[in-house]
């Protein structure tokens, strides 16, 4: 069993205006760290996907609750879950796929899950076909030196 040191909770709506504030709440969480920029950068990347992703695609044309938790773990271990209550993935393997995308006008990559993948250490997703989503992501900090 991995010892939780702190932990937090928010609920923002699904707004594309709330993506700077996500990032801004998971950086000023994990600061008690003393992280490297390089971790701040790449926290804020992987839940400005994550938080996207539950706009864009779990919410499309709606708005709902996306829910950050957030832990710290055996000291250095951030766990980061993000959680909508949207519409949910069909097959989570292929959604994964680099370069798969189902957003329809060629304006997205189909590489958010692959940014969150290679700037945490640990990725599990878990959704239910109308019910929603949910991002879980462990990254290690103070490698340095
Ligand atoms: P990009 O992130 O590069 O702008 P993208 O969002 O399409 O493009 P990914 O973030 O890798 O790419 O997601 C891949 C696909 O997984 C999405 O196109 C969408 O079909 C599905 N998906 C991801 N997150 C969710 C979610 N929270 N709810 C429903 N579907 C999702
Ligand atoms: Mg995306």
């Amino acid at each position: 069993m991995r010892e939780i040191n702190n932990y937090m909770k928010i609920t923002l709506a699904g707004l594309s205006r709330n993506e700077g504030l996500a990032r801004m709440c998971a950086a000023a969480f994990v600061s008690q760290l003393d992280p490297t920029i390089e971790e701040i950068s790449d926290i804020k990347a992987a839940v400005s996907e994550a938080v996207t992703n539950c706009i864009v695609h779990g919410y499309r044309d709606t708005i709902g609750d996306i829910d950050i938790r957030m832990k710290i773990m055996d000291g250095d271990t951030v766990y980061i879950k993000i959680s909508d209550k949207g519409v949910g993935i069909d097959d989570i393997e292929q959604a994964m796929q680099p370069m798969f995308t189902t957003a329809p006008d060629g304006e997205r990559a189909g590489l958010g899950f692959a940014v969150m993948q290679s700037f945490t250490d640990k990725l599990k997703v878990k959704s239910t076909p109308g019910k929603g989503t949910s991002v879980t992501m462990l990254k290690k900090l103070g490698r340095r030196g």
